[in-house]
């Protein structure tokens, strides 16, 4: 068994973003954690803002607690968990566990399990009941808009291939996420596939969904821009809600009978509704969403209409390899997904210039 060991040149203090509460966080001056048993000490490349992080910082109370839900975040903490970076520090036994090495760029996966709960026992690590995520509960899983990032024991790591293309590597979690939202909609060559939503995620699934070959396979969003992208990364065709009948279009297409998958990565309620009534009957339904307020729909589409088979889609389970693996080789594209770079001082900037979603569609903080 090795001892711990770490490069030169680790400082005793690093830059971070501390959260206090909604809407106070601040740049400040924090220690950076040692690497003890197990653990892993990155030097942050960049992390990438996700809508999440947004949620937090405008004071969710599914995170913060309120409106009869416990709190989940624990606060003060670093957010960020879309992060690569450069290994710098191996505490004892982290070599033999994940078989790093100083400087190699690795990946940790959203959530640290908790390795004791049921779930985590039983294999579906991404359902731990006690639900770290980096980025969101203080000291247990501090995240990395900082310098360094400590990945702690239960963490599941990945090394990056040599010469993976790091301008990237940040994508590597939302896309892990959309892979498994696309494995959920168990895509038969035969099927006519609907995405709807394009943000980061929806274009991840489009071009995970392309490599599953189906008969056809249709995107749809509200921003011509994003529609315009999913079309190069592999949309056969394009369909604005606020421009034509979606439903039609895509009843008309499948002599009336609906598209066989939907996957809803929309966040917007219409996408929901949209998607039970475009769905043929015994179809394939996956929601990805996350939705600010309860989305009310008719139930009885979904039992005694279609019979669907509606699943649900959560983190990114045993997907990781193939999000290296794909973004290694090409096969899925993320540099116009990974549209901005900012400071990491920048972080006011960098959550408006995504809740804006303009001309952004992932940025990524660089400390
Ligand atoms: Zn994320
Ligand atoms: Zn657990």
């Amino acid at each position: 068994m090795s001892v711990s060991n770490s490069s030169a040149g680790v400082p005793k203090k690093m830059k971070a973003v501390v959260a206090y509460k909604p809407g106070d966080y601040r740049m400040e001056e924090v220690d950076v954690p040692p690497a003890g048993f197990e653990e892993v000490l990155l030097k942050v490349g960049g992390c990438g803002v996700c809508a999440g992080d947004l949620k937090g910082f405008h004071g969710a109370p599914s995170f913060w607690g309120g409106n009869g839900q416990p709190a989940w975040i624990k606060a003060p903490f670093i957010p960020g968990h879309e992060f690569y970076g450069q290994v710098v520090e191996l505490g004892e036994g982290s070599e033999e566990k994940y078989g790093l090495s100083l400087g190699d760029w690795a990946v940790s996966e959203q959530i640290v399990p908790c390795g004791k709960c049921r779930f985590c026992i039983e294999g579906d690590y991404w359902m731990c009941e006690v639900h770290n995520i980096y980025g969101f509960q203080g000291k247990v899983a501090d995240g990395a808009y900082a310098e360094y990032v400590k990945l702690p024991r239960t963490a599941r790591n990945h090394k990056l291939p040599q010469g993976f293309p790091l301008k990237v590597a940040a994508y590597i979690e939302p896309l892990g996420c959309a892979i498994h939202a696309v494995e959920r909609g168990d895509i038969q060559f035969n099927d006519v596939v609907v995405i709807a939503g394009l943000g980061p995620l929806g274009l991840g699934m489009v071009q995970a969904a392309r490599l599953k070959n189906p008969k056809m396979l249709i995107a749809v969003d509200v921003k011509e821009k994003r529609l315009n992208l999913a079309h190069t990364l592999g949309a056969e065709l394009t369909l604005n809600p606020m421009k034509e009948d979606v439903v039609k279009k895509v009843k008309d297409l499948t002599g009336g009978y609906g598209c066989d998958v939907y996957i809803q990565a929309s966040g917007h309620p219409a996408g929901t509704i949209q998607g039970l009534q475009m769905i043929r009957k015994l179809g394939r339904y996956v929601e990805f969403s996350v939705y600010n307020d309860p989305v009310t729909v008719d139930w009885s589409i979904i039992g005694d209409r279609k019979e669907l088979d509606v699943r649900g889609a959560h983190l990114s389970p045993h997907t990781y390899p193939s999000a290296i693996r794909f973004l290694n080789d090409g096969r899925i594209k993320a540099d116009h997904i990974v549209t901005h770079e900012l400071p990491l001082e920048k972080f006011l900037d960098a959550f408006h210039l995504v809740e804006k979603g303009e001309e952004s569609i992932k940025v990524v903080l660089v400390p």
